[in-house]
């Protein structure tokens, strides 16, 4: 009997033509997560994934690691038996003496066809068993224990405990994406978001030190290393923004600063991921949050992209943003007090409604190439992960 770990994926296996592409680079991805931590063999055995441990395995790292894997939608600590009635029985009463519990079930699934008992048959003859020991009731709807069998293969698993998945997408089966990442609640979220489907995720902050400070590029830091956890290698790129600042200051009307500085980060993050290979870019923009994120500066911001700009907060509420980000452990990173390169020079009423024609003749007062320019040369690479 050897420990195990049984996970099992749901969306890919719609996917009838590519199923063999996206289980592989799950495979690959579960490898790259478990890097550091000691187990055997990982295989997909009939539309699951089984991770085998050895004896000094870190099981409940392993677990915890698993669980951030995209794809995943469910992981459970089990055993592997050969597929013998008996040897099952007992194991199973084994573990069960250990837990506390008034009612069971015994579910199991048989992807071996060949197995002369099918898989009501299989629960008749274990469930009989397992109340014979124990005395306790057997009850299917909502029962305090299940016991789960699967045939697979020439082994039988076992297990209790389904722990859940985060789902979605292997990372990796997409493409990848530039995310503009300020230190905000907002775009760690976006960004998870996006990583979930299946996307890469390369990360943008610009700062403009010596106005903002080092720590708030530690914060940046910081959340990378969070949304890391669920891509295992991501590449940080801070761009100085403070001499783009300053030309748009001395240069433009106060109000549309912000819409200035929104387009000029679009072009720059739009230059990185066609160097990158990037097919989009990403914003925690939600319509009507702020100021800049008017439906019409939304489309005054947009029109400068040509490279799909995806923002999938769009319609979600801030509340429902800080509970997102608090699930995923950004939100206490990202309310650390910090000053925006955004919210420096910024008048007390921005333009709310702009339109691309006027903000594109506004921008004739500016070196558009020297600054882009300028700000890619002094821009720095960091690989978190
Ligand atoms: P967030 O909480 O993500 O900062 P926000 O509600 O504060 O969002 P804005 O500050 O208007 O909204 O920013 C809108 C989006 O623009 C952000 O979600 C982010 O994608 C991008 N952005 C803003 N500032 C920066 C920055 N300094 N570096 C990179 N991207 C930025
Ligand atoms: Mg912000």
């Amino acid at each position: 009997m050897t420990r195990c770990f049984v996970c099992h994926y749901h969306e890919i296996s719609l996917k009838r033509l590519n199923r063999p592409y996206f289980e592989k680079i799950l495979v690959r991805n579960i490898k790259t997560a478990l890097k550091g931590t000691v187990h055997g063999d990982v295989r997909r055995i009939h539309g699951r994934i089984v991770l085998d441990l050895v004896d000094q395995s870190p099981a409940d790292e392993i677990a915890g690691r698993l669980r951030k894997v995209f794809g995943l939608v469910s992981v459970s600590p089990a055993w592997r038996l050969t597929q013998d009635l008996d040897a099952i029985g007992t194991a199973a009463w084994e573990q069960m003496q250990r837990r506390q519990f008034e009612t069971f079930q015994v579910r199991t699934r048989r992807a071996n066809k060949q197995f002369p008992l099918n898989s009501q048959q299989v629960n008749q003859v274990l469930g009989r068993f397992l109340l014979e020991k124990s005395g306790r009731r057997v009850r299917l709807d909502d029962p305090d224990l299940t016991c789960h069998v699967e045939l697979v293969g020439d082994s039988a698993f076992l297990y209790f405990d389904k722990y859940e998945g985060v789902g979605g997408l292997p990372t990796g089966s997409s493409g990848k994406v530039v995310v503009l990442l300020s230190g905000g609640i907002d775009s760690p979220v976006a960004a998870y978001k996006i990583m979930k489907r299946g996307c890469r995720a390369l990360f943008v902050h610009f700062h403009s030190f010596p106005h903002t400070t080092l720590e708030a590029q530690d914060k940046v830091r910081e959340l990378v290393r969070i949304l890391d956890q669920y891509q295992h290698g991501s590449d940080l790129y801070f761009v100085p923004f403070a001499e783009a600042q300053r030309q748009v200051v001395a240069l433009t009307p106060a109000d549309t600063r912000v819409i200035l500085y929104r387009r000029l980060m679009v072009r720059l993050a739009e230059k990185i991921a066609r160097e990158q290979g990037a097919l989009a870019l990403v914003t925690g923009d939600s319509i009507g949050q702020v100021a800049s994120q008017t439906l019409e500066n939304l489309h005054t911001i947009g029109s400068v992209a040509h490279l799909p700009l995806l923002r999938p907060l769009i319609g979600d509420d801030k509340e429902e943003i800080v509970n997102q980000a608090r699930r995923l452990t950004t939100y206490d990173v990202s309310i650390i007090p910090d000053v925006d390169c955004c919210s420096l020079f910024v008048p007390k009423h921005p333009e709310t409604r702009s339109n691309p024609a006027s903000v594109d003749h506004i921008e004739e007062q500016l070196d558009l190439d020297g600054i882009m320019n300028d700000a890619l040369a002094r821009m720095s690479h960091e690989r978190i992960g």
